[in-house]
């Protein structure tokens, strides 16, 4: 599991929608990764925002924006 595709997932995942082997794996690779932990309490936390403490699916809008700022980041780490 990368980190791209735990991200790719993150908000199916807060909706309780993986199936449980997915789930599974997603879990474990957030035990192990900060940065995609980081990702999941933002994401929550947007959705919470956005949503008045009841899970949906992140609005594409924020979901782009927040792909794309990961992006920066991770290109930024490289350099
Ligand atoms: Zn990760």
């Amino acid at each position: 599991m990368s980190c791209r595709n735990t991200i790719e997932e993150i908000s199916s995942y807060l909706n309780g929608e993986l199936d449980p082997e997915l789930k599974r794996t997603i879990e474990a690779h957030l035990k192990m990764c900060h940065n995609c932990r980081v990702v999941l309490d933002t994401t929550r936390k947007t959705i919470e925002l956005y949503c008045d403490g009841k899970l949906f699916p992140l609005p594409d809008v924020v979901r782009s924006r927040l792909h794309e700022a990961l992006e920066r980041k991770w290109q930024g780490k490289k350099q």
